[in-house]
C-alpha cells in the first residue's frame, strides 16, 4: 500500500527515513498488508481478509489462499483484528455478498459498537465515517454468522487479547501451538522497524494515539520477555513472523 512517513507522529521525517535506510528498506513510505492463515485440529482460520482490492490496493489474498490449496469455501472461521478497510476488505466479493460463505466471523464488541455508534463517529474525521459505511455493510452480510468475543479462549489455543487503542477494540489473537506461542497483533506497528525503535511513534491512522502508545509499550516489553513469537499486518515483505529483541543502542527490533 503506498502511503507516507508523514502520517507519523512524534518522530523528526529525516529520523524515520534514516532508520528505513538503515534496515534496508528502499521505498520507505511503503505499508505491506498481511492476513494470517491458520491450520490445525480440522479448522481453517483466516486472521483479518486485506483490502480486497478496495480501491485497486491489495486483492492478492484468494490467489495466495488457492496456490497454498485453500479453497475460500473451506475457510470456517475468520478472527478480525478491528474494522479498518485493509482488514476487512476482502470479506466482501464484488457484489457485495460474502468472499467466506462458510466462515464464522469474530469481531470484538467494543470494536462492533464503535462502528455502529452514530454518536460515536460524529466525533471522528471524514475518513472514519467513510470507513464505518464498509464495516456496517460487511457486518451486516454476515449478520447470521457474526460473533462477538470478550478477551477469551476462542478454543483451546486460540486466545483474543485486547489491544486498544488503534481502535477501540482493536484485538490481537495469542495461538500455542505444541512449546510456541505467536502473537498476531494486528495493527500495533506500521512501520516496525522505525515503532520498535521508537514505541512512542503513533500514526494517523490510531484512534486514540496515547493510549496506542500504552499499549505498544507495554505488548512490545511483554512478548520480549515471554518470548513470543509475533506476526502483524503490516509487517515488511522481508518478515512476516518473528522475535522481538532489545538492542542497547538501537531499541526494540524484530528478528525474523
Ligand atoms: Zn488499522
Ligand atoms: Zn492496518
Amino acid at each position: 500500500m503506498n502511503a507516507s512517513l508523514g502520517l507519523l507522529s512524534g518522530i523528526e521525517q529525516t529520523t524515520a527515513e534514516t532508520i528505513q535506510a538503515q534496515s534496508g528498506i528502499t521505498a520507505a513510505g511503503d505499508i505491506h498488508i498481511y492476513s494470517y492463515l491458520i491450520r490445525g485440529e480440522g479448522r481453517t482460520i483466516l486472521i483479518d481478509s486485506g483490502m480486497g482490492a478496495i480501491n485497486h490496493i491489495g486483492g492478492e489474498l484468494p490467489g495466495n489462499l488457492l496456490a497454498l490449496g485453500v479453497a475460500r469455501e473451506s475457510i470456517d472461521t475468520v478472527l478480525l483484528t478491528h474494522g479498518h478497510p485493509d482488514h476487512i476488505g476482502g470479506l466482501l466479493d464484488s457484489a457485495g455478498q460474502p468472499a467466506y460463505v462458510n466462515a464464522q466471523l469474530y469481531l470484538h464488541p467494543a470494536e462492533a459498537a464503535f462502528w455502529l455508534d452514530d454518536q460515536q463517529l460524529k466525533a471522528t474525521n471524514e475518513r472514519t465515517q467513510r470507513n464505518a459505511l464498509l464495516v456496517r455493510r460487511t457486518l451486516d452480510a454476515y449478520r447470521p454468522s457474526l460473533h462477538l468475543i470478550e478477551q477469551a479462549d476462542i478454543n483451546a489455543n486460540i486466545r483474543a487479547i485486547s489491544l486498544p487503542g488503534h481502535t477501540p477494540g482493536h484485538t490481537g489473537y495469542l495461538i500455542h501451538s505444541g512449546d510456541e506461542r505467536l502473537l498476531i497483533w494486528g495493527d500495533i506497528v506500521h512501520y516496525p522497524h522505525i515503532q520498535l525503535a521508537r514505541p512512542e511513534v503513533s500514526i494517523s491512522f490510531d484512534h486514540d494515539p496515547v493510549l496506542a502508545e500504552t499499549t505498544r509499550k507495554t505488548i512490545v516489553e511483554q512478548v520480549v520477555r515471554d518470548h513470543t513469537k509475533v506476526a502483524g499486518m503490516h509487517f515488511g515483505k522481508s518478515a512476516a513472523f518473528g522475535h522481538i529483541e532489545c538492542d542497547a543502542t538501537t531499541g526494540y527490533l524484530l528478528r525474523a
